[in-house]
């Protein structure tokens, strides 16, 4: 494989940048990464770092950083949002022995920021900030893709290699399928939107019971019919984050292209009215005009993630509910398969990049459509209202006192963890990669 092509990715989120880093450090030397935005405005929320994740990062060389000042999850307090009543409190202690990381949580900026940062180091990295894809004029033999500077004339560029980790409003997806005659990905709508909040522990200070969450290594999930929280410090336990799941009211009547909102904070402590006191005093604490709303999208899986030398890269093809908080690793993880299967790759053709990309997908499609799939039935199962199935949840909920059972959150379930954190992409992509190529 000539490690000189010119490799284009679109979009520098988690996907974008790992991806990058991926490749520069299997010595890819034209590596380049268009950015619709200006920078990287990082969004103001947690993210959890979860072992499969860290792993990775870890190999790339840019996890210390993040582990300086993330916090290490001891446990998770599963609770009636009502009445703060403890339903399950689960061990995640065992995570770091069984998997090499502990489970983890932080901020979105120090994960973008040292990807950032590893790609910067890199000098075969090249970014191109306020420069959008404005399309792709043809895939094959070679793509060849119409670049649109924010105060400049469109221009064409022609790359051996076109990774489109664009995000969930995916352009090159779009591109892709109507290239393919298959139909634009079909949003289904969650019915569901989240509230992304963050408090500082100066504004928790005052109060003794808030300041004890922001205190522990716990995260806590309040559930009630149809919504949920969960929460947990980040930063060194100087931010306390909190992310809800709720019935989307905001966003139902609007256009599909709208994904965030100002909300209105009645409006939220309305949609919490019945949480418990401590919970309302929490949210209270948001000051007026900081209350953001995201609507939550996803799509059936699609017919393919690649056509001839194009793929793609996180929430452009596997765009998740946050229930099992796996959307970033599991972007990352595409990336690092990406860059295990193209440095295989036996030569620069068009053919052998086709089919190292269709192991990628071979690798990566079903596991990661698999998990979109439970994060979503997490959230039917946290959201049941009044009933026989709510019932025999709590039950379950129960008989984990006894240490029996699954747990019905699945995130914090030990075997659903073995399948998401057990799985090293990494090292199977290694030692598969022959095999699938051949078969194809
Ligand atoms: C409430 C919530 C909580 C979450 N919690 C977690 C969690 O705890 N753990 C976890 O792993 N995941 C979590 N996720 C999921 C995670 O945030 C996403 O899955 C992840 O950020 C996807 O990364 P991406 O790079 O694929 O897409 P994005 O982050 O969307 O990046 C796409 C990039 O492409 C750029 N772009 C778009 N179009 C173009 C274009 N035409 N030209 C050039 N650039 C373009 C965009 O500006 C953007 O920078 C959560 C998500 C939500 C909504």
């Amino acid at each position: 494989m000539d490690k000189n092509l010119r490799i284009v990715i679109v979009g520098a989120g988690m996907g974008g940048l790992a991806t990058a880093l991926a490749l520069a450090k299997k010595g890819f030397t034209q590596i380049e990464v268009y950015e619709t935005a200006s920078n990287l405005g990082f969004v103001g929320a947690g993210i959890q770092l979860a072992p499969n994740m860290a792993r990775i990062l870890d190999r790339l060389g840019v996890w210390a950083d993040i582990d300086r000042e993330a916090v290490v999850v001891s446990e998770t307090s599963i609770r009636q949002g009502d009445e703060d009543k403890e339903l399950a409190r689960v061990d995640l202690g065992y995570v770091k022995k069984q998997y090499g990381y502990p489970h983890m949580v932080g901020h979105r900026a120090s994960l973008a920021g040292s990807l950032y940062e590893g790609c910067k180091n890199e000098p075969n990295i090249k970014f191109y900030f306020s420069t959008s894809v404005e399309d792709v004029e043809s895939f094959l033999p070679k793509p060849s893709i119409i670049m649109k500077p924010r105060n400049g004339e469109p221009y064409t560029v022609k790359a051996d290699i076109l990774l489109g980790a664009d995000g969930i409003k995916s352009n090159t997806r779009t591109a892709m399928l109507k290239e393919i005659n298959a139909p634009d990905a079909k949003v289904l709508d969650t019915d569901q939107a989240a509230y992304r909040i963050m408090l500082r522990r100066e504004e928790m200070a005052h109060d003794p019971e808030l300041l004890q969450l922001i205190d522990r290594d716990v995260v806590t999930r309040w559930i009630g019919e149809k919504r949920h929280i969960i929460a947990y410090p980040v930063s060194n336990k100087t931010i306390y984050n909190i992310s809800t799941a709720q019935p989307d009211k905001n966003f139902a009547a609007g256009p599909s292209a709208t994904y965030t909102t100002k909300g209105s904070k009645s409006a939220m402590l309305g949609t919490f009215g019945d949480f418990c006191p401590m919970i309302k005093r929490m949210l209270d604490l948001v000051p007026d005009g900081d209350v953001c709303e995201w609507k939550l999208r996803v799509h059936s899986p699609l017919p393919t993630w690649v056509h001839g030398s194009f793929a793609l890269v996180g929430d452009a093809c596997h765009p998740t509910l946050p229930h099992l908080a796996q959307g970033a690793a599991q972007a990352i993880e595409d990336a690092a398969v990406l860059g295990v299967v193209l440095d295989k790759c036996p030569d620069s053709g068009p053919e052998s990049i086709n089919k190292s990309l269709r192991v990628y997908q071979e690798l990566r499609k079903d596991r990661a459509e698999t998990l979109v799939e439970l994060a979503a039935a997490n959230g039917r199962d946290l959201h049941l209202g009044a009933g026989s199935a709510k019932e025999e949840r709590d039950k379950k909920f129960a008989a984990l006192k006894d240490k029996q059972g699954a747990v019905p959150d699945k995130w914090a379930d030990a075997d659903v963890q073995k399948m998401i954190y057990g799985h090293d992409c990494m090292k199977e992509a290694e030692e598969q990669y022959q095999g699938l190529f051949a078969k194809l």
